[in-house]
């Protein structure tokens, strides 16, 4: 089978994920989901009460297996799909995806995995892991508006107070994301960027889809 590869890069509550999961279901890609695996990594130092900022906490990183099957991902063999979206992850894991060595080790694998028709999501994916990528894809929104539907996607009942915390926390997170020295977020060249501020998410799949079919039939 010939390789496609979709990149998909964008700030935090784009709809990365969720659009690539439907790409993923409808046109019979693997999703691979790069912000999970620097979750993984922050979840395991954390565990371990290693320094954060301290890359010498981080030779752990050559022993480690992190294994992505489905919507599902694996930190030697135990399943920690969960574990990784709870506050304190999300909290730390700019700071750690910052760290030269885990971006190193982690680019390293994702490139191995892209093999096949891959849609893979994440901020670095165009510019740096896929740079030859068929099709770049750069998601932006408002930031009040990703700061809300990061709160549905928890379930949780909002209230103005609540969405003006998420949108600091993402705007936090933002900022360090885009101002790190190692592979910042940035719009990848030759990227196409979609806003999706006014867009739900069956209309941006739906575009996505329309330009992979475009450059398939190519
Ligand atoms: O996509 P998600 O919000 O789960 O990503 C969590 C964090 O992982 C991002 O805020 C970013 O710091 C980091 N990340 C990264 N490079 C990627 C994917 C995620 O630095 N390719």
């Amino acid at each position: 089978m010939s390789n496609f590869l979709v990149a998909i890069d964008g700030p935090a509550g784009s709809g990365k994920s969720t659009i690539s999961e439907n790409i993923s279901a409808r046109c019979g890609f693997i999703h691979i989901d790069t912000g999970s695996m620097y979750r993984a990594i922050t979840l395991y130092a954390i565990n371990n009460n290693l320094v954060l900022d301290d890359p010498n906490s981080y030779s752990f990183i050559d022993k480690i297996n992190i294994r992505l099957s489905g919507d599902k991902i694996y930190l030697d063999g135990k399943d920690i799909t969960r574990d990784i979206r709870n506050r304190h992850v999300t909290e730390n894991v700019s700071l750690v995806s910052s760290i030269s060595i885990v971006r190193e080790k982690l680019v390293c694998l994702q490139k191995k995995l892209a093999i096949g028709k891959i849609v893979m999501d994440g901020r670095d994916i165009g510019s740096v892991v896929l740079p030859n990528a068929n099709l770049k894809i750069f998601l932006t929104a408002e930031s009040k508006i990703r700061a809300y539907r990061r709160l549905k996607e928890k379930n949780e009942t909002i209230n103005e107070t609540d969405l003006i915390v998420e949108e600091k926390n993402i705007k936090r997170r933002d900022e360090l994301d885009s101002n790190r020295v190692n592979s910042p977020l940035v719009v990848p060249a030759g990227a196409i960027i979609i806003d999706t501020t006014k867009l739900n998410i069956e209309e941006v799949t739906n575009k996505i889809i329309d330009l992979i079919n475009e450059r398939l039939n190519k």
